[in-house]
């Protein structure tokens, strides 16, 4: 048999190549942080991974992350509930609680699985769940598994969501999912008139604060701080493998009873493995540091403005961002290939995205600031925009 799938699978590969989509991967040599080797040694500045608060290399959750392995041992063998729960899970959850001032929290492998083990269990045939179009894969994949009746609005368009709520009145129960923040723009869900409709329309709200926990808020406690929603948000999704140290691990966070359905019949968390002790344990360590001071955050912002309004007046076209991620309009797909390839031979590691990861016509190269970038390193990356924007003509040539 398998002579027949690989030649399908041949062809397959060949068309991916041919479109220019296929993956590769570059391999680090260093640790996760804001200068790494890449590939044989050559160093860059990294400005695409989701390290916002700089804590992938911190020394104080490597140093937790070891004396729990002393403490807790390796690895846990099982699931939750059959022998998989340690002292420490339970503590982790009344600490993202506390962050998040919920109810109650439960832990999941992977913010992946947090939303893919999310919907079943609460939602059947007559409910309704109401999704932005630019959500992440793992909430389109939790819905595709739940039962319920399926609508769709236009990213962050409020009456469009309006319009599916009248739609979906008639449905038992009616939730609105969306992203915190928006990966692509770097744009924040308008939590607060969101939540408006969701108690004019009668309607549950999710959100998943994976790129906006950490990030934004006046103190980087996500959207429901943001925009002063705490209270109105019956479900908060997240991860622990972005700003909060970015090692792996998820969460959903919520109401009382949510959280206890979960336990009793979400299948990520019923038939997967238990978090791993020293991830546990360093993720504790973490919320400790935030919880010291805002320090961190408040570099991370400083390094956003920082960047953001020095490429503004270097001419560039910069989406309005308003969490750590920052899109450079380029537009052109090609381009967008060519100008990160010259980034990257400055030393400056960056991703150009185009269709489908991004509409037609809207190809990027995306920015992604760190509490981990230092003064230097963003004047290091400005100039070589600034230098391949001017080779390209992306920018005039008079600017800086
Ligand atoms: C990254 C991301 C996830 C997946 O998180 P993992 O913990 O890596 O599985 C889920 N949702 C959103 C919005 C994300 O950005």
């Amino acid at each position: 048999m398998y002579g027949t799938l690989k030649d399908y699978l041949t062809g397959e590969l060949a068309q991916i190549q041919a479109a220019g989509l296929y993956k590769k991967e570059r391999i680090i040599t260093t640790p996760q942080r804001a200068d790494i080797c890449v590939g044989a040694g050559n160093p860059v500045l990294n400005f695409c991974a989701n390290n916002y608060l700089g804590l992938s290399d911190n020394p104080r959750l490597i140093k937790a992350a070891q004396q729990t392995l002393e403490t807790h041992g390796y690895g846990m063998s099982s699931v939750r509930f059959i022998c998989g729960t340690q002292d420490i899970h339970k503590q982790l959850e009344d600490t993202v609680s506390d962050y998040f001032q919920t109810e109650d929290t439960i832990l999941y492998a992977a913010c992946f699985d947090a939303n893919g083990g999310l919907f079943e269990p609460l939602f059947s045939e007559e409910d309704a769940i109401i999704s932005d179009t630019l959500n992440h894969a793992s909430i389109i994949d939790g819905v595709r598994l739940s039962k319920a009746k399926r609508y769709r609005y236009a990213n962050a368009d409020m009456d469009d969501l309006e319009r599916c709520l009248k739609e979906a009145s008639s449905q038992r129960f009616r939730i609105i999912a969306t992203d915190g923040v928006f990966s692509m723009d770097g744009n924040v869900a308008p939590m607060n008139r969101i939540c408006d409709l969701a108690e004019q329309y009668d309607a549950l709200v999710m959100v998943d604060e994976s790129h906006s926990a950490g990030v934004v808020g006046p103190t980087g406690h996500g959207v429901a701080e943001q925009f002063n929603c705490y209270g109105r948000i019956d479900i908060f999704t997240g991860t622990l493998g972005k700003a909060f140290g970015g090692a792996m691990g998820g969460f959903t966070t919520g109401r009382k009873e949510i959280i206890d359905i979960l336990r009793q019949r979400s299948r990520p968390y019923l038939f997967s493995n238990s978090l791993a002790p020293s991830i546990v344990g360093a993720s504790l360590e973490m919320f400790g540091i935030l919880k010291e001071s805002d320090e961190l955050h408040t570099k991370l912002m400083n390094n956003v403005h920082y960047f953001r309004d020095r490429m503004l007046a270097a001419g560039f076209d910069i989406k309005p961002t308003q969490s750590a991620i920052c899109a450079v309009m380029l537009y052109d797909a090609q381009l967008s290939q060519d100008f990160a390839a010259r980034m990257q031979e400055e030393g400056i590691y960056v991703t150009g995205f185009y269709y489908p990861v991004v509409p037609k016509g809207q190809a990027r190269i995306r920015v992604q600031l760190s509490a981990g970038h230092e003064r230097e390193h963003l004047d290091k990356a400005i100039a070589a925009f600034v230098k391949i924007g001017k080779e390209f003509k992306c920018i005039p040539e008079t600017n800086q």
